[in-house]
């Protein structure tokens, strides 16, 4: 059933003298083909998408690196789970196992089903957040700000300055500084922050980590103030594998374990089932408080579904507890990021900038380094996007200026530090060959970058505009 882990190889126990290679934990047995564009149809595809990678069709794409989201293969076992789908309206077996799955390696004692992420992220600002208040952050994230300000909340970012250097070195650039958290508290009052909202690793600063005793130490810190935290889970298994990898005393234990211990600071989350759980479409809301709990398993009827399904077919439901057992296991995390670390270092050895340290999702471009002669509101990473999609057929994904958005009562861009874009790997689906052509896409890319010019907005939708944007070369 859901709760036996599927057949599991592993790694020899006793560890090898040198350090050995990160192959895959499966083999193929299923395969989708994939074809590449000549470079006058892409150029079409391109001008027809606006210069936006969202509004390419997936067919024009060669290799979609543009999301990790839902994009990742399913196991057999998932597959078989999928047959065994309970589509009754209410108290499906699937959700059981799903509930049971959270329970057993997140910790949460209840847990609401959601379509995705986002669905969860609506009920818990709706649930906690009111008009006036301050939800601190470790940097923000397109959805769940959006959220936190659709329910009158303004989010403030609190995450270490370093997260904001794609330079820098620093093992845990997704952790919150304490400080800044201290005197955000004291200058709005306890009473003004419904909660802390901590991301586990934090997609925007380049999928980087926050430390268990960083985690710890908010949970102290919050404590004091009685602050709930809330974390969003949606990479906390890769999270947990950066503790095991980089964190002093964390080597000997389990990803498994240090995921439990990791949740145990906070007091629910929101999860994003298309990510970490190795699913196509899901996500859940968990609570550790009775009463939330109840006010939520309300709510989610309103938006999503009944508590027992909350959007999602039982089979889904049933891939998704699979999807969560297979993912805590160590051989899968240590491939999974392993293929990013892959693919990272190429660029780097290239002398392309990246982000520094390689995240767990995906590599990041720094362009603002690339295009050091663009501005800003020239939109470098948009292009830089465009020019490898001309290139090769890669398809990647702008996180700079254009994701940031506009500042709610000014109207004017939001200018993040941090102009990027991301290649970022589904989880199970390409090869080590995938990623080399991608690296020598970016190279190709990286070398012609002097004559490179940038774009200009020509449509602007007004929420979430990077989905729908269009863009016109500059040149
Ligand atoms: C994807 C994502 C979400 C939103 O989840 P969806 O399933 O896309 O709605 C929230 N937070 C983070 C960090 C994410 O990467």
């Amino acid at each position: 059933m859901t709760t036996s882990p599927p057949p599991n190889p592993g790694f020899p126990a006793s560890a090898p003298a040198r350090p050995r290679s990160w192959a895959e934990p499966w083999k193929v047995k299923v395969v989708e083909p994939i074809r590449m564009m000549d470079a006058p149809a892409r150029a079409a595809a391109l001008v027809e998408a606006g210069y936006n990678t969202f509004l390419l069709r997936s067919e024009d794409v060669y290799i979609d690196l543009l999301t990790d989201s839902g994009t990742g293969a399913m196991s057999d076992w998932q597959w078989a789970g999928m047959m065994m789908g309970d589509e009754a309206y209410a108290g499906s077996r699937n959700f059981y196992h799903l509930e049971d799955a959270v329970r057993r390696h997140y910790g949460y004692r209840h847990i609401v089903p959601t379509h995705q992420g986002r669905g969860a992220e609506n009920l818990l600002s709706r649930m906690l957040i009111h008009p006036g208040n301050v939800v601190p952050g470790n940097m923000y994230f397109t959805t769940t700000r959006l959220h936190q300000e659709l329910a009158g909340g303004r989010f403030v970012d609190v995450i270490v300055p370093e997260a904001h250097d794609p330079t820098s070195l620093r093992p845990f650039k997704g952790n919150i500084d304490l400080a800044a958290l201290d005197l955000l508290i004291t200058n709005v009052g306890a009473k003004n922050i419904p909660y802390v909202c901590v991301a586990a690793t934090v997609n925007m600063a380049g999928g980087q980590p926050i430390s268990m005793a960083n985690m710890r130490a908010v949970r102290e810190l919050t404590g004091r103030h009685g602050i709930r935290v809330m974390l969003d889970a949606t990479r906390a298994v890769e999270n947990a594998y950066f503790i095991q990898q980089r964190e002093a005393g964390f080597a000997g234990r389990s990803v498994a374990q240090i995921l439990l211990e990791f949740c145990s600071y906070s007091d629910g989350c929101t999860m994003s089932g298309k990510k970490d759980s190795l699913v196509n479409i899901g996500g859940w809301l968990a609570l550790n408080d009775d009463t939330l709990y109840e006010e939520a398993s309300n709510l989610v009827v309103v938006y999503e579904g009944l508590h027992t399904y909350g959007g999602m077919a039982g089979r889904d439901m049933e891939a998704m507890a699979r999807g969560i057992v297979e993912s805590v296991q160590d051989d899968h995390i240590r491939a999974r990021v392993g293929q990013v670390e892959y693919l990272g270092r190429k660029l780097q050895e290239a002398g392309v900038p990246i982000v520094l340290p390689v995240g767990g999702h995906a590599v990041y471009l720094d362009a603002r380094a690339f295009y050091p002669h663009l501005k800003q509101d020239q939109f470098p990473a948009q292009r830089l996007a465009a020019e490898l999609y001309l290139d090769s057929g890669v398809r990647a994904m702008e996180r700079g200026i254009v994701s940031a958005g506009r500042d709610s009562t000014t109207g004017e861009h939001h200018y993040p530090a941090l102009e990027l874009v991301r290649l970022t790997i589904p989880r199970r689906v390409y090869t080590q060959a995938h990623m080399d052509l991608t690296a020598e896409s970016v190279i190709a890319v990286h070398d012609t970058r002097q004559a490179t010019k940038g774009l200009r907005l020509v449509h602007e939708p007004r929420y979430l505009r990077f989905f729908q944007a269009r863009f016109e070369p500059l040149d």
